[in-house]
């Protein structure tokens, strides 16, 4: 049998979207590739890796893992875009016109180095000008989609639901018709479980167009790699297998950094990978509270509230008797500054000692403190990850793309959590943090404990993802034969 060349180091170019909750699990990938000894290029946007050298120690985090090293090139967008909200599209069009000739560029120059030539390009799902790039140049690419793979299959039979005609909707209407045409998802959608572009009024729309084109991009890729385990999404995860020759589900790929490094003699490396500076201040806090008491409430890196709907979510917490560790971005009030401004220091006059606030909290240590019960979130996929994994149950309050999808499988599929979509009312919101500290919480917290069992086993010696992760790696090596 033919043997890896032992002078040439396998090289994975990883290339994200510039965005949190794109470039957190490539980066965590990343790092436990070069653990097992692979060199890696991490290739951020310039305003990315401008941001992450303000909140983390970039250089100790690579002299501590040798072989790693960061990139980084334009976005095409201005400095003072907000990349976040619906904004956040811009980053497809001007990555595809303005990006993806410096990346072109980028693997013909590392190319050139000796030592070790790249040796394959693990790029997301949403990048799809990264195929073209690899294609042109010649080196394997392996497609990282970082929404779970149920709705990775449903991107895959848009085209489907645009020809059996269940999109464009008219409006609002039907919202609770079910969806039957995608295989293996029959029982679980509704209209207003589709992904947010099934909302866009006409297929025609530029960001249809480039979620149609990017899936169907996805699938020149020799594998596709899935930030979920085996035991959590079987089914789908075998009909993924139908259009890419490998799958590899490598998660929950947070923990599993964590309890590699807790076996491993390596020095722990693991970043945070943390756009925003983390309060920690609000840990401290939580240390001075009851056990399971405590909703924590965050609605990730890009989702924005109106101020009407801030206060709906405030009232619903404040009469809900419960206490709340609530994260306000900089910015992501519409027309208001955040932490330090109104209305969020009026509110907290005279709740203080119920709620405590930050900027941005380090969200993985929050839901594995003992004093949280329970969970308000978006239902982005990293979110989702992070919770089930510390078998804390969730409200869903999902705004757009694959939150809508997630939030489904959440209260209906694992029953691991309640689903408030297309609603933001006080009482509404009351309700549902008192059933899930209180009424309804037996139930969901028996399945969230079983949850969090499979996903902590899938990522030991031997399990699904920690077994998928070992080929991956193999598989990479044997690319440089
Ligand atoms: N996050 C964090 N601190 C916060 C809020 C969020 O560290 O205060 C992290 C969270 O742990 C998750 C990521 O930001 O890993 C958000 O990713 P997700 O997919 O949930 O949502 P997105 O930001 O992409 O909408």
């Amino acid at each position: 049998m033919e043997q890896p060349n032992p002078s040439i180091f396998p090289h994975a170019v990883i290339l994200p979207m510039p965005a949190q909750g794109h470039m957190k699990p490539m980066l965590r990938l990343a790092e436990l590739l070069c653990l097992a000894g692979l060199h890696v290029t991490f290739v951020n946007s310039d305003y990315i890796q401008a941001r992450l050298l303000k909140s983390m120690d970039v250089a100790a985090f690579c002299s501590r893992l040798p072989g790693f090293r960061f990139e980084s090139l334009s976005d095409g967008l201005p400095p003072e875009h907000p990349r976040a909200g619906r904004l956040a599209n811009d980053l497809f069009f001007s990555t595809r016109s303005v990006t993806k000739p410096l990346f072109r560029e980028l693997l013909i120059s590392l190319g050139k180095e000796s030592g070790s030539p790249p040796t394959c390009v693990i790029a997301d799902g949403l990048m799809s000008f990264a195929v073209d790039a690899a294609e042109e140049v010649g080196i394997p690419i392996i497609t990282f989609r970082t929404y779970n793979a149920s709705c990775t299959w449903v991107y895959f039979h848009i085209s489907k639901l645009i020809e059996e005609g269940e999109i464009p909707f008219q409006g609002d209407k039907d919202m609770d018709r079910q969806i039957t045409c995608i295989p293996g998802l029959e029982s679980l959608l509704r209209r207003r479980d589709l992904p947010g572009i099934c909302r866009l009024e006409e297929i025609e729309n530029p960001v249809m167009q480039y979620y149609l084109s990017e899936t169907s991009a996805m699938t020149r890729a020799s594998a596709l790699i899935i930030n979920t385990f085996e035991e959590l999404e079987a089914p789908v995860i075998s009909k993924l297998g139908s259009l890419f020759p490998k799958v590899y589900t490598i998660g929950p790929l947070h923990t599993f950094l964590k309890s590699h490094i807790k076996h491993s003699s390596s020095p722990s490396v693991s970043s945070n990978g943390s756009l925003w500076q983390q309060d920690r201040s609000c840990l401290a806090w939580l240390d001075s509270q009851p056990s399971k008491s405590v909703v924590y409430v965050s609605f990730g890196s890009l989702v924005s509230l109106t101020r009407d709907q801030m206060m709906e979510f405030w009232y619903g917490l404040v009469h809900s008797g419960k206490k709340f560790l609530w994260v306000i971005r900089p910015n992501s009030i519409e027309g208001e500054e955040g932490v330090g401004q109104t209305p969020v220091e009026e509110l907290l006059e005279g709740t203080k000692e119920r709620g405590f606030m930050v900027g941005w909290a380090p969200q993985e240590e929050v839901l594995g403190h003992p004093s949280i019960g329970g969970f308000i979130t978006h239902s982005g996929w990293n979110s989702t990850l992070e919770s089930l994994s510390a078998g804390v149950p969730v409200i869903c309050w999902p705004q757009f793309s694959d939150q809508l999808v997630n939030s489904r499988c959440v209260s209906e599929l694992w029953r691991i959590g309640l689903d408030m979509k297309d609603t933001c009312d006080r009482l509404t919101i009351e309700k549902m943090v008192r059933d899930l500290l209180e009424d309804k919480r037996e139930e969901i917290i028996r399945s969230a404990n079983e949850i969090a069992r499979m996903a902590r086993e899938s990522v030991k010696e031997g399990g699904s993802s920690y077994c998928n992760l070992e080929k991956l790696i193999n598989d990479i090596r044997l690319m440089c034969l």
